[in-house]
């Protein structure tokens, strides 16, 4: 079993600018085996920011998290968390900025409660006031209920959750997302975006979930080996091109909207969130309606 999120220790920016909870510059990395993964990626997440890293599989989403999680070496180009540059003698320090969570949750639970498996991160660390951190953590995820249910016997989606919690227990400065969406109901897969949408943390998160990113993260970078694309949802969807190439599907609600202005019914932008589609749906309506008022469209 592996466990492996550890405690960030923060620190304010130097000067009181906005800090950098990531630089990655000219980030390049080939496996063992010689297979390429990732080709001089420039990737910079400011403190506070949630960003999406989407891309088809294999476009090396999640060797970029473990790169910067500090798990795999060597690499070439610069990672720094928190300021902190990441190297092989200082990875030990750095990764106590970061939280990460794995695809698979039974890769990360392995307690016989769910109490003592939130409390194992803070209390290996030596952290104090253990219990009241579980119990902040679980709060967090919406599974104070859970504290003193068998991990194993619980749902998939109840799982993430739980592990989640296990890294937030920590307080990492940074909170790296593998997946987190993947093989979730929707009733789950719903409650768990409301959960990081309603986060104030700096996050990374690895989805090819075009509608979670639209709701979760401030900005979106596509990944295919290199950064194809970086910059807002809304003007990553109107990138057909892009998108085929890397096999995406924009979110239904963008799809719909795309749909209506081809019909006549055009928007500013293309919404990427349902709070967004239901704004530009009511501004559609009141311009129609104001059109009829004056003899018709
Ligand atoms: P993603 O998370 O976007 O699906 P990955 O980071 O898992 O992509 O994979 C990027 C590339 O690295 C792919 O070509 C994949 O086959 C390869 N790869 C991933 N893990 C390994 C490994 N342990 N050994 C060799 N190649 C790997």
């Amino acid at each position: 079993m592996v466990r492996v999120h550890f405690h960030g220790a923060g620190r304010a920016a130097a000067g009181g600018g906005r800090l950098k909870a990531l630089e990655v510059k000219g980030l390049s990395f080939s496996y063992e085996d010689g297979t390429p993964a990732l080709k001089a990626v420039d990737l910079d997440v400011d403190e506070g920011e949630k960003v999406a890293v989407v891309g088809p599989n294999g476009a090396g989403k999640s060797t970029l998290l473990h790169l910067v999680a500090g798990f795999r070496f060597p690499f070439q180009g610069s990672v720094k968390v928190m300021g902190d540059p990441l190297e092989e003698r200082t990875a030990d320090g750095v990764r106590r900025h970061i939280g990460l969570l794995f695809q698979d949750p039974d890769d990360q639970i392995f307690m016989p409660t769910v109490e003592e498996d939130v409390a194992f991160g803070p209390a290996n660390l030596g952290m104090d006031s253990v219990g009241d951190r579980v119990l902040k953590a679980l709060r967090s995820v919406s599974a104070e209920d859970l504290a003193k249910r068998r991990p194993h016997r619980l749902s998939h989606g109840m799982k993430k959750r739980v592990a989640i919690a296990g890294v937030l227990a920590m307080e990492p400065g940074v909170l790296l997302l593998d997946e987190p969406t993947a093989g979730l109901d929707p009733r789950s897969r719903s409650g768990l975006i409301g959960i990081l949408k309603g986060m104030r943390r700096t996050m990374l998160i690895a989805t090819h979930d075009l509608e979670a990113a639209g709701e979760v993260a401030d900005r979106v970078v596509l990944l295919n080996g290199s950064v194809v694309f970086d910059g807002p949802l809304s003007e990553l969807v109107a990138k057909d091109d892009v998108l085929d190439a890397a096999g995406l599907e924009p979110p239904q609600v963008s799809r719909l909207f795309r749909r209506l202005g081809a019909m006549g019914y055009g928007t500013v932008g293309v919404p990427v969130t349902l709070d967004q589609g239901a704004a530009e749906a009511v501004r559609v309506i009141e311009r129609e309606r104001a059109k009829g008022r004056g003899g018709g469209r």
